[in-house]
């Protein structure tokens, strides 16, 4: 049975989380606050968090941040807020998806099974996927590590995923809707999602939007890791 945490702050609200949950076989903790979810999360961590941005103590978003900071778990973001720039924000903090307020218990259920379902660990028989070399570079997609040219480069989630995508697809251009569809698994979201992570992983690899090493921009046409620099 998946365990949820949800966090929220609103009793009558949180009350019919629990019951829709419930209902729909998750093992349901709560927390009413940021700090509170954070400890839950760090002492016995569910598989899945659903989390209201408007808490009384900390903004979600910081939350979001501070979660993503020690743990990898799924969370499903709740806002009230349908609004573009803010849903950027959220999934570029770390969140798994959204649902915008109000929404059925049935869209949260589904949401939920679908964010599972991606996030299932692999099955620990599988093969070790290989270290990917490209170049300088050297990517170890068990262990999310990256090095290059020997050093370990410190990499949001989204960034290494974002690398160890175009290192898997070296010296093919890769479209920001394939990328966004594939790495971040949200084809609805704005190219620039992807430039934001790509400009990050530039100034963290030492490299220059007009003088990149690795890191090509093909205009028109999308993102390319070149093997040969
Ligand atoms: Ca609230």
């Amino acid at each position: 049975m998946a365990c949820v945490l949800v966090v929220e702050d609103d009793p009558v609200i949180r009350a019919a989380l629990i019951e829709v949950l419930a209902g729909h076989g998750y093992a349901v903790k709560t927390a009413h606050q940021g700090f509170e979810a954070l400890r839950e999360i760090t002492q016995s961590p569910p598989d899945i968090v659903v989390l209201d941005l408007g808490l009384p103590d900390l903004d979600g978003l910081d939350v979001l941040r501070m979660v993503r900071g020690i743990s990898r778990v799924p969370v499903l973001v709740a806002t009230a807020r349908d609004d573009e720039n803010e849903i950027i924000r959220l999934l570029n903090a770390g969140a798994d998806d959204y649902l915008v307020k109000p929404f059925s218990g049935g869209q949260l259920a589904a949401r939920l099974a679908a964010v599972l379902r991606r996030s299932t660990p692999a099955d620990p028989r599988a093969v070790r996927p290989p270290e990917l070399r490209v170049g300088d570079l050297r990517i170890d997609p068990t262990a999310r590590t990256a090095h290059l040219d020997g050093r370990e480069l410190v990499l949001t989630r989204r960034e290494f995923d974002l690398l160890a995508y175009l290192a898997a697809h070296a010296d093919q251009v890769m479209p920001r809707r394939r990328i966004l569809n594939e790495v971040w698994r949200q084809p609805y979201l704005e190219d620039q999602t992807v430039d934001v992570h790509l400009s990050a992983l530039r100034r963290k690899m030492g490299e220059k939007a007009r003088k990149p090493r690795y890191l090509r921009t093909v205009r028109g046409i999308g993102i390319k890791l070149v093997s040969s620099p």
